[in-house]
């Protein structure tokens, strides 16, 4: 959007902007936030930057918490939630001493790098992506009303009840208990919500490619953006989450991301779709491949396959995403690679055929990943796969373009499984990650962060005594 510093004043003068605000992204992937008046907004900004508390954003093996954050302008919006006018852009992490260095561990530095060692490899010059972003919206007051602990254990007809969107006397234009894929209005309540997101969406610049009522039938939505690059594509993320999620307090709403946040309904998955370009020209098609992928394309999936258990750790990063990693509801249990097979890690749709279309998904992600960090390390997966040439049938990993479920026990008990929890995604990332260090992209003290955040998680969710124990053990 901006070039410069005068630019930025000029567009505050015209559009009486107050106040700019910077968005800083932390380990998680949440944004953090500060502001200053429009008139202090300054070169001296953009050079020196702003000092801030890195410990608090989960960045621990720093030796200094001092960081310093500087905003990259072209990543400014206008913020449609501030009753101040008000430029919103996202800003890099630098290290206090020493001129001008980026801090390593800066997610998007990471996604950054990952884009430079993709080009330093020879192998492509542009990976193109695409996300897609599955929520649920609840009623605010509805979903506040109940201690967290009553909303998880909740059983199917309390979860319709809780949601304020269904309940069991009136059964009339309600949604039923996962049936909820492309429903049409009047059934379809959450729909003037999607198109309000999708309008807002596009005035800051994100593209959607559709929106449409999802298979939870307790009020479960997609949105999917358009294709782009690596980097602009996990800004996007973080924007869409915070359009949708401050849209949702405006409408007396509020839109959650969790992985499963209804059990017994279709879990929130972020697939992600992958392309590589080299000199514009797509390079995962063949014609005579299988699924028509080239030889490129099979090895960056047999990267993938065989660095799955350990990207989860990036990809699936909360106790609760592997609460949908379950058989039964169009989410991944299995390592291995397919053509329109949903129980697959690896998707290639049948329906994008042409070279410029041609794609496969990788199923798994949820939206709790930082966005930067998950792109990029499914990135380096696939080239370490590329590099290395894994073929990913000698491997073991299909294609399986049938149910696997339907398979004799034997021979399903030879596919590898997703890691079954957290604790075992940390464990897979402590043991394989080398193919994250080619390149300088990730660097050993933010996978130790990582690897400490979600063991931490881990432990914090398991120590507390779950309802359904109590199901189980109270008279035990
Ligand atoms: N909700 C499913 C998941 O958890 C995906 C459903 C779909 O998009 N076909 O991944
Ligand atoms: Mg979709
Ligand atoms: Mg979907
Ligand atoms: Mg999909």
């Amino acid at each position: 959007m901006f070039n410069n510093v005068k630019e930025v004043k000029e567009f505050c003068e015209n559009k009486k902007i107050k106040i700019i605000d910077f968005k800083v992204v932390d380990l998680a992937g949440r944004w953090h936030h500060l502001s200053i008046p429009a008139e202090r907004f300054n070169e001296s900004i953009i050079e020196n930057g702003i000092g801030f508390d890195g410990s608090s954003y989960g960045f621990l093996t720093v030796e200094k918490s001092d960081m310093i954050f500087k905003p990259d302008i072209t990543t400014a919006f206008i913020d449609p939630f501030c009753q101040i006018p008000t430029l919103t852009m996202i800003a890099n992490i630098y290290e206090t001493d020493g001129e001008n260095k980026r801090f390593e561990g800066d997610p998007r530095y990471i996604a950054e790098k990952a884009e430079s060692y993709l080009i330093e490899t020879g192998i492509a010059d542009e990976n193109i992506i695409g996300p897609e972003f599955e929520f649920y919206v609840f009623d605010h007051v509805a979903y506040n009303n109940k201690p967290y602990h009553q909303q998880v254990s909740l059983d199917t007809r309390q979860a319709y009840w809780n949601t304020g969107i269904n309940d069991y006397q009136n059964l009339g234009y309600k949604v039923q208990f996962q049936k909820g894929y492309h429903v049409d209005i009047p059934k379809d309540i959450t729909n003037d919500f999607r198109s309000k997101a999708t309008r807002l969406l596009e005035d800051v610049g994100i593209k959607i490619k559709y929106h449409h009522h999802e298979v939870g039938g307790a009020g479960q939505v997609e949105l999917e953006t358009q294709f782009g690059r690596l980097k602009e594509m996990a800004d996007n993320t973080l924007k869409l989450k915070y359009i949708v999620k401050n849209l949702a307090i405006q409408e007396g709403k509020t839109v959650t991301f969790m992985p499963k946040p209804i059990y017994g309904e279709a879990g929130n998955g972020m697939h992600i779709h992958m392309q590589l370009f080299k000199d514009g020209q797509p390079i995962f098609y063949d014609q005579d491949g299988y699924s028509q992928l080239s030889d490129i394309a099979l090895y960056y999936i047999g990267g993938i396959l065989k660095h799955a258990p350990a990207l989860l750790a990036f990809t699936n990063p909360s106790t609760n995403s592997y609460k949908r990693l379950v058989p039964g509801y169009e989410a991944p249990v299995s390592i291995c690679f397919a053509t329109a097979n949903r129980s697959s890690v690896i998707r290639i749709p049948g329906y994008a055929k042409t070279p410029e279309k041609k794609r496969f998904e990788f199923r798994p992600s949820d939206a709790t990943a930082n966005p930067y960090l998950a792109f990029a390390a499914i990135l380096m997966a696939g080239l370490d796969g590329v590099i290395n040439k894994i073929d990913p049938a000698e491997q073991g990993f299909g294609p399986y373009d049938i149910n696997i479920f339907n398979l004799p026990e034997e021979e399903r008990s030879k596919i590898k499984s997703l890691p079954k929890s957290l604790e075992e995604a940390a464990d897979a990332l402590e043991k394989d990650h080398e193919f994250l260090l080619a390149g300088g992209v990730f660097t050993k003290g933010l996978i130790q962060d990582q690897i400490s955040r979600i063991r931490e998680e881990a432990r914090k969710v398991n120590n507390v005594p779950h309802p359904k124990e109590f199901e189980l053990y109270y008279d035990l």
